[in-house]
């Protein structure tokens, strides 16, 4: 079990897009809006801590396409 540091696999990438777990698709992409965070209802708060969902923006990418 050795790590090597070759660029091979899904490591993880270092984009200049954020992304956070309740994105369902990147920022910009087609067919897709932001939406209030179903987690912290768009407070982008969780108790006294950013959201994980939404990463403390009160958004997320949702697809809305509807075709
Ligand atoms: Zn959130």
């Amino acid at each position: 079990m050795e790590e090597d540091s070759g660029a091979d696999g899904a490591g993880p990438a270092a984009s200049t897009d954020r992304r956070n777990p309740g994105d369902q698709a990147r920022p910009g992409s087609k067919q897709t809006g932001m939406v209030s965070c179903p987690e912290c209802h768009g407070s982008g708060r969780q108790a006294n801590r950013p959201c994980p969902n939404c990463g403390g923006t009160g958004e997320v990418v949702q697809i809305v396409g509807d075709a």
